[in-house]
């Protein structure tokens, strides 16, 4: 037991400092970096891997990343850099493998274009579409440098903590203005206020809705800027042996210096005393205590599910009027034969016919194929194929089984055909499929209608509603892609670091 009463005193008598609900990348860097501060950690994670949408699965010889494979955060220098960070912070490290082109578009009005990692070569390349906007897609994107070059200056930690604001402001007050006035604002703005061809804003849009699930005018400016930027500075770098090895190195540096890591582990409640989160108990009916609770669970998870005993707080509905659900997806995975790939493929792809499809389901097709840079995630001579597009839990409601697997099929081979535009002989080459839908993104991901995350209903000022860390439920943190900065594994990374930093003031702990 640890007898310890800290800022607030509460949270006294219990096993461990801090419970972490969730091993999502969120979760998993909190965890860490509040071990490596010397808390006494116990992560709990539903699922039995660590990783939530950055997780993997094998089926015979393929090893499938669950959702994310474009990894921004691994480069090697300035402050962006987070996952590299946070796996350094408890003695672990990734071997990555550099992807020289970030994506390569398939778009309406003939555009084919490919971010080139080299930044210069990028802009030669989109200027060739927009020879008249040539000043314009200049300034638009040094604009985002310009973003990018001062969050990559500062430490990003909790801007909960002002003591860590103050500090920050003081060594580098240009970068903080930088930040704060471009806070409020979005992308679609910025880029109009240089760029006037409608067809190039809708190229933004595009740029925006990959990542961020809305067009530009709902995208946060600082969002913008750091991915805009920061695929051209750290890069889009693959980690070897497939994404899914990222949590599992995190949960290696935090086991080997005492925080601990369970799994089947489903936590049914957040226990509360007097209003304050003071433990979890589990599906299977055990209990834990610490002095601090932080949910990597989203927040509507949180607040609607894992807290029966508590109405849903103002803070909560306040944003739950600013931020709905976005849709969850219909993903495919495939293993097909190499000569199915033309030569020069590039690893990741979006697919777009008409622009009013943007965000429809089955509208934009995404497709990454991780063995391009990492051949030993499937057989020699075979490769994997992630194909996933936007899609709702409504679609998948009400099915009887027999419904739901004709329905699964009929729309993979929807997918299959789109994708056979870019590599002819594909339904040939095909050697193992199989296919997730919102459903299984619910269940296996423990998110609330299998949801990618938060997006503004409506336009908001930038990034100026996404809550941070602290809840209004004293003792209980949330972390993970429904905080402040949003989705994305670079940003929950982020949010991770500034969760800990926070509960480290909190509970007094000294700051490493
Ligand atoms: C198809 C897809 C493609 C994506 N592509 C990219 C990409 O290319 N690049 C990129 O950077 N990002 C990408 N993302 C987004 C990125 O994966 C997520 O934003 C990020 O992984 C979310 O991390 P998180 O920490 O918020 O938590 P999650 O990954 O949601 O993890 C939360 C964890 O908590 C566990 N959990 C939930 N409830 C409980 C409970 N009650 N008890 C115990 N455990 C619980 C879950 O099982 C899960 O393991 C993609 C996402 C998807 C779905």
């Amino acid at each position: 037991m640890i007898h310890r009463s800290d800022a607030q005193g509460f949270g006294v008598n219990s096993t461990f400092d801090v419970i972490v609900v969730g091993s999502g990348i969120g979760g998993l860097v909190t965890a860490t970096q509040l071990a490596a501060k010397g808390a006494k950690v116990l992560v709990l994670e539903k699922y039995i891997i660590p990783g939530g949408s950055a997780g993997y699965f094998q089926r015979e010889e393929y090893r499938f990343d669950v959702g994310a494979s474009m990894i921004f955060g691994f480069g090697q220098k300035g402050t962006t850099n987070l996952l590299t960070r946070a796996l350094a912070a408890v003695g672990v490290s990734q071997e990555t493998i550099p992807d020289p082109v970030q994506v390569h578009y398939h778009l309406p009005n003939g555009l084919d274009i490919k971010v080139h990692r080299d930044y210069r070569r990028f802009l030669r390349h989109l200027i060739t579409y927009f020879p008249d906007e040539k000043k314009g897609v200049k300034q638009f994107y040094n604009r985002c440098w310009g973003v990018f070059n001062c969050l990559n200056q500062i430490e990003l930690l909790s801007l909960e903590e002002p003591s860590y604001l103050m500090r920050v402001f003081l060594r580098n007050p240009f970068a903080c203005f930088g930040l704060l006035r471009n806070l409020p604002l979005n992308a679609g703005d910025v880029a109009r206020r240089y760029i006037k061809d409608p067809l190039l804003l809708k190229f933004i849009d595009m740029e925006c809705y990959c990542w961020s699930a809305v067009p530009a005018q709902m995208t946060p400016m600082i969002n913008a800027g750091m991915v805009f930027s920061d695929r051209h500075y750290g890069g889009v770098n693959y980690p070897k042996g497939g994404v899914g090895q990222i949590a599992e190195k995190l949960v290696k540096g935090l086991t080997e210096i005492g925080g601990q890591i369970q799994y089947n582990a489903k936590v049914k409640q957040i226990i509360t005393d007097k209003g304050q989160a003071i433990g979890v108990e589990l599906a299977n009916g055990k209990s834990y205590y610490a002095r601090r609770i932080v949910s990597n669970a989203t927040r509507w998870d949180t607040f609607e599910k894992l807290l029966p005993q508590i109405e849903l707080p103002v803070t909560e509905k306040k944003w739950q009027e600013a931020y709905e659900k976005s849709p969850s997806f219909l993903s495919i995975h495939l293993g097909v034969k190499a000569e199915v790939l033309p030569p020069g493929t590039e690893c990741h792809h979006i697919l777009l016919l008409e622009w009013d499809e943007m965000r429809v389901p089955e509208g934009t097709i995404f497709v990454s194929i991780p063995t391009l840079l990492d051949p030993s995630l499937a057989p020699n001579g075979y490769h994997i194929i992630h194909s996933f597009t936007p899609d709702l839990i409504n679609h998948w409601s009400g099915l009887t089984d027999a419904e739901y697997q004709e329905k699964k099929e009929a729309a993979a081979w929807r997918i299959l055909a789109r994708l056979e535009t870019l590599f002819p002989g594909l339904e040939a080459g095909l050697d193992y499929m199989e296919v997730g839908t919102p459903r299984s993104h619910r269940r296996f991901l423990g998110r609330v209608d299998g949801t990618y995350g938060p997006i503004p209903r409506k336009k908001l000022p930038g990034l100026l509603k996404m809550p941070f860390n602290r809840t209004v439920i004293p003792g209980l943190y949330c972390v993970g892609d429904s905080t402040f900065p949003g989705q994305g594994l670079n940003a929950v990374a982020f949010s991770g670091f500034a969760c800990a930093h926070r509960i480290a003031a909190d509970l007094r702990l000294k700051q490493v």
